[in-house]
């Protein structure tokens, strides 16, 4: 009996409802990589477990063996995200943090860097520190983690050196392109600022302690968040839908402070 129930630290990153009262959950496990579990019952107003299995809920979760699925029988909560659930920007972000865990990571590989990344990204999101620096910190290490670290210290086309001055970049050649080779290539290329490109390096070797006293205007921010959204979408081959969302929300009006009377 014992050896057909385990338990498993996660953040569940998708959920998929299944007819009347269950639900597929897709949780990255700290110790057992992505996994997808079945949730029987889970939406039922009397089930226990329903605030578990939500996006990015934070749990050790209880599961039994199953013969296709793993089946979730219990969970405790580990985190519970209070500032990051009330807010639609922070809950942009943090869909925006769990799809790219999702495309990142394939089912019962090892992923605890993975997990631990996402775990610090959602802490510090909810702390209150800007969501385009907990994503752009995060884009950078995810790629790195994953095997994608973006070529920023010597040119991606020709090895060469960089110098002082205006940079390509080019997700097909692995980063950053030194303005020689940007003259010879034929097409378009988006201009890598040296701001742009100092703070991609920064970001890359810092902690997020350290990440966060980097100065982000929003210009720069702007630019980082295009560099590394190209970026993405060339080693996914596909585009990522939550960012989709982050766009329309900075493009709602703010709320104004007088009262419609
Ligand atoms: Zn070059």
């Amino acid at each position: 009996m014992g050896s057909r129930t385990y338990r498993a630290e996660a953040i569940v990153l998708k959920t998929l409802d299944l007819g009347e009262a269950d639900r597929i959950l897709t949780l990255l496990t700290r110790h057992f990589g992505k996994v997808r579990v079945m949730a029987k019952g889970i939406r039922r107003p009397t089930s226990r477990l329903s605030g578990h299995a939500e996006p990015l809920a934070h749990a050790t979760f209880q599961l039994a063996r199953g013969r296709e699925l793993d089946v979730l029988t219990g969970a405790e909560s580990r985190s519970t995200y209070r500032a990051l659930r009330e807010d639609l920007t922070l809950i942009a972000a943090g869909w925006y943090l769990a799809e790219l865990a999702d495309r990142f990571t394939v089912d019962h590989a090892p992923a605890a860097p993975a997990f631990d990344l996402l775990e610090t990204a959602l802490r510090h999101l909810d702390a209150g520190h800007p969501p385009a620096l907990v994503c752009r910190w995060w884009d950078l290490h995810l790629l790195d983690r994953s095997g994608f670290r973006p070529q920023l210290g010597s040119c991606s086309r020709c090895s060469g050196e960089l110098r002082e001055t205006a940079h390509g970049w080019s997700p097909h050649d692995g980063g950053v392109v030194c303005s020689s080779c940007i003259d010879r290539s034929t097409v378009g290329m988006p201009a890598l600022s040296v701001r742009a490109l100092k703070s991609l390096r920064y970001l890359l070797v810092s902690d997020f302690a350290a990440a966060a006293l980097l100065r982000v205007d929003a210009a720069l921010e702007r630019d980082l968040e295009r560099h590394l959204r190209t970026f993405l979408q060339y080693v996914l081959d596909r585009d990522i839908a939550s960012s989709r969302l982050m766009d329309e929300l900075a493009r709602l009006p703010r709320p104004t402070i007088s009262p419609v009377s």
